[in-house]
């Protein structure tokens, strides 16, 4: 069988991988490597750090976890060194994918509980307080992407392959955050909160992102605080990013893959934290999580 992707080699760029790995963010790279793997490209993973910078310089696809503050202090520090080969690679066509910390670190500015303001290159427009006492965000989140993303349109064959046509409206994932990020004026958030509590207490918004050629940069940015890992149980987010790093290898279709088990894992996650949030606060999720609960039986 001729596979599509055969004969191209993607290469992704994994920063600071052994200070920002919560919450089974490593997933995040094992599922762009699988899916990469199942269409016959070949994958290399670079571990990346501070004085590594030429090593961006032909990655494809850019990955940065989630951390601890105290962790995010020293990737602050590397990042000063980091920063400048960064903004190159995004600007020549790397897609960003960051997590959580990695989200708060790449934006303008991080001000923790442990260190005055740290200062981020500003890849991400968007800053972070983290308000002295202020309760963690901990628990299941289920956001809506905005009408006609292209996100959605990534899964819209997948997801209707599997029995569950409308899933790739949502993305799912795990939030553990003191951390509220605030974005500028004219960014973009990835989705709207329906469970959950995302970005900040303020505007119900959840990460951001800037489609390639936005802000002047080539590349795709995306930055959430969904961990959990993201990708395996959001099979259309990891496919939208993959298509983008493969855009400037010329024009490609991805061809959708089988992925009952990804979205099942989706579908499953969202009924479940619709109910746990039915039964606190009403729900707000809709006819997706109510169809697949009584389905699997929540
Ligand atoms: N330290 C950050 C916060 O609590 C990020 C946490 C994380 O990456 N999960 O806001």
């Amino acid at each position: 069988m001729s596979l599509p992707l055969a004969g191209e080699r993607i290469v992704i760029g994994h920063l600071f991988a052994d200070l920002l790995n919560l919450y089974g963010d490593h997933g995040n790279i094992a599922t762009l490597v699988r899916r990469a793997e199942w269409r016959g490209a070949a994958v290399e993973v670079r571990e990346i750090g501070a004085d590594q910078g030429g090593a961006l310089a032909t990655v494809d696809i850019i990955f940065i976890g989630g951390g601890q503050d105290a962790q995010q202090i020293t990737v602050a520090k590397g990042l000063e060194q980091l920063g400048g080969a960064l903004l190159d690679a995004v600007g020549k066509g790397a897609a960003l994918l960051a997590v959580c910390g990695g989200y708060q670190n790449l934006g303008h500015r991080f001000q923790s509980e442990l260190a005055s303001d740290l200062i981020g290159p500003g890849l991400l427009d968007v800053w972070t307080e983290a308000p002295v006492g202020a309760a963690r965000r901990v628990g299941g989140v289920v956001i809506e992407l905005a009408k006609g993303s292209p996100i959605a349109a990534a899964g819209r064959a997948s997801a209707a392959a599997a029995g569950v046509a409308g899933a790739e409206t949502h993305l799912v994932g795990f939030e553990n955050h003191s951390g509220r990020t605030y974005l500028s004026a004219g960014t973009r958030p990835l989705g709207r909160v329906l469970v959950g509590y995302g970005n900040n207490d303020r505007d119900a918004s959840e990460g951001m992102i800037a489609f390639p050629g936005e802000g002047g940069l080539a590349g795709l940015r995306i930055g959430t605080y969904l961990h959990g890992p993201l990708l395996p149980r959001n099979p259309h987010l990891a496919d939208y990013l993959l298509g983008r790093a493969l855009d400037r290898h010329g024009s490609m279709e991805l061809t959708a893959l089988p992925d009952e088990g990804e979205w099942l894992a989706h579908t499953t996650f969202a009924a479940r934290w619709n109910v746990e949030r039915a039964t606190r606060r009403g729900s707000r999720f809709g006819a997706i999580g109510e169809r697949v609960g009584s389905l699997i039986g929540f």
